[in-house]
């Protein structure tokens, strides 16, 4: 009962040379793409539609023995003939369930999604076939579209292959921005539309500058490849351990009265991303240079020693032992840096301290990282 497959593992892509049943056996013969099959007697060529999918099998006189037609999600629309091949959608091996067998994972054409999880893990939707658009994308290797092998600059494909997994602000449950008020304190009366609560509001040129700032009013007519010029990396000093909840509700509930939780993102000690601020909005986390800088907070304490800061934030008024970064949050914080770097073209890779000195974060543990990831990532 059982199929004996000859296999090509030489080729990028694992190929099948020739399949055996105790009935009979179907040889292969490839050239840039599979151009035949035999049985050892007779030949058939394979004849291929634009994305790939085999449309005809043809006689060795070009008479037609099967033609078939697939709709974009390689579901099939029509077929007829006598002739028979195992090979299908975008050219690929389908089983008699229908399955079609794209190396890594089996494809459900009736779902237009992948039967299995993504085996990297790191894909934001683990099922999604070709992004779902398999029109422009096929995934012979079930692993990344072949497309982002060939030409990569798309941002799907950049995605696919350097985006990090970040927990987003729905997955964490993160709370909507505020911004409906003033900064009261600071610009004056004239500003408050709200009473006795003060955010940080909404920007506004004259009335509230320091405001939270989507890029696309505050920079109309840039992108954010425009704008996103560096990354700034702090840690969260004495309160040490924090969850993305308490760095968000510290921001918003206490005296800052922050829109929004401040950091773009926030790498949590065990190396699990999180997703803060939006990336498209201004940050709150630097003094006066928060525009075109991401802000991302390391969770720890990484100065030692007993001492007294300048900066508010910063008095430290124990001497307790300093963390060291965990291997987990420099490998996330490397690649975080380095997708950044990939989609928004980085020039800097600084630490809190290189953009405000009166502060000690993020701390000299964490120093010599931000160094090594300016010299990889920053510059042009
Ligand atoms: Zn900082």
């Amino acid at each position: 009962m059982g199929t004996t497959c000859i296999l090509d593992v030489a080729t990028p892509l694992t190929m099948v040379l020739a399949e055996t049943t105790s009935q009979d056996s179907i040889y292969y013969l490839h050239g840039l793409d599979l151009v035949a099959q035999s049985d050892g007697t007779t030949i058939d060529y394979l004849a291929y539609d634009g994305l790939g999918s085999v449309r005809q099998v043809l006689d060795d006189v070009s008479v037609p023995l099967l033609n078939q037609t697939f709709d974009p999600y390689g579901n099939l629309l029509a077929r007829g003939g006598t002739g028979e091949s195992r090979f299908g959608f975008t050219g690929e091996q389908v089983d008699a369930n229908g399955l079609v067998y794209l190396r890594a994972r089996y494809y459900q054409p009736g779902m237009g999604r992948f039967l299995n999880m993504d085996p990297s893990r790191q894909e934001m939707n683990p099922y999604q076939y070709g992004f779902s658009n398999p029109i422009d994308y096929t995934d012979p290797s079930g692993l990344i579209p072949i497309e982002c092998m060939i030409d990569s600059d798309s941002d799907e494909c950049l995605d696919a292959r350097f985006r990090p997994y970040i927990v987003s602000r729905e997955q964490w449950g993160a709370r909507e921005p505020v911004f409906e008020y003033c900064y009261e304190d600071f610009y004056g009366e004239e500003c408050i539309r709200g009473e006795d609560v003060f955010w940080e509001g909404l920007y506004d040129a004259d009335c509230n500058p320091d405001g939270y700032a989507p890029y696309e009013d505050y920079k109309p007519g840039q992108t954010l490849e425009e704008i996103i010029f560096g990354a700034v990396i702090h840690h969260s000093g004495n309160t040490n351990d924090m969850t993305i909840q308490e760095v968000q509700n510290e921001h918003m509930d206490g005296n800052e009265h922050m829109a929004d939780i401040g950091y773009h993102f926030v790498i949590a000690k065990d190396g699990t991303i999180y997703e803060g601020r939006d990336i498209g909005v201004r940050g709150f986390h630097v003094t006066a240079a928060n525009t075109g800088r991401v802000g991302i907070l390391v969770v720890g304490d990484f100065e030692p020693g007993d001492w007294l800061g300048t900066y508010p934030n910063d008095m430290k008024i124990s001497n307790e032992d300093p963390d060291i970064p965990t291997s987990n949050q420099i490998d996330s914080l490397t690649a975080l840096i380095r997708y950044l770097d990939v989609i928004y073209g980085l020039r800097l890779v600084e630490g809190h301290n290189d953009v405000n000195p009166d502060t000690r974060c993020p701390g000299n543990r964490l120093e010599p990282y931000v160094v090594q990831l300016d010299s990889q990532f920053g510059g042009e």
